[in-house]
């Protein structure tokens, strides 16, 4: 296989291949590391590289559309997280952990006003309102930050004492963060925020939480290896 064409590889960010290149590719099917993705040889030719562990290709889906990987990523697919999280530069955690929290927060903000009855003059309730919100974000980021701690605990004193280098708790938190992004499904609950109903909101969390799993699953082996 292998050419320039629709049906070959996608030059994607991150992905090159230099046979000189420090090994900072991960095979997607064994999780060992890989020099290169695909070798680009003359006239446009591009051919897939081969793990010489488990004799498939390093990374099937650098040929694949985008939505096919994030159609894989939704089914907890563990080649689907090692592509996104060892084999492509994308940096987008941050804003993704942001957005979500903030969408958490106004839903548990939004709660909180259906249950609060106000007497108090319009100024106040106002006032009231908008510290509520920055409270709201406040516990969300502080849950969220507790939960990141428990687990890095929880796989720090769980890891393996056969160990030989420090755990990567960088890629970890990058993969915690990129894996909640089944929170982006709060959206339609702002949106629609009436006919969201808690087993909804409870069905998100669940998602979340097999992708935050999974993402652990994924990142086992860099924590005793890396
Ligand atoms: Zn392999």
């Amino acid at each position: 296989m292998g050419t320039g064409g629709r049906s070959g590889p996608r030059p994607g960010k991150g992905v090159a291949g230099a046979a000189s290149a420090p090994c900072q590719y991960r095979c997607i099917e064994c999780n060992r590391e890989a020099r290169e993705l695909y070798r680009d040889y003359s006239h446009g030719v591009l051919k897939i590289t081969i793990c010489k562990s488990c004799q498939k290709p390093v990374d099937k889906y650098i040929e694949c559309d985008p939505v096919i990987i994030l159609i894989n990523a939704i089914l907890c697919k563990a080649q689907a997280y090692r592509h996104i999280l060892f084999n492509t530069k994308i940096n987008i955690h941050g804003k993704l952990c942001m957005f979500c929290l903030l969408c958490e927060a106004y839903l548990r903000w939004w709660q909180l006003q259906d249950s609060n009855q106000n007497t108090a003059p319009d100024d106040l309730i106002r006032y009231a309102k908008e510290w509520d919100f920055y409270r709201m974000f406040a516990i969300a980021s502080l849950e969220q930050t507790a939960f990141f701690i428990g687990i890095f605990t929880f796989l720090w004193v769980e890891r393996p004492m056969t160990a030989k280098k420090k755990p990567n708790f960088f890629l970890l938190l990058k993969a915690l963060l990129l894996s909640s992004y089944g929170k982006l499904l709060l959206i339609p609950a702002v949106i629609w925020e009436h006919d969201y109903t808690p087993l909804c909101l409870k069905l998100i969390k669940v998602f979340v939480l097999t992708s935050n799993f999974q993402a652990i699953r994924v990142d086992s082996f860099v924590l005793s290896v890396a």
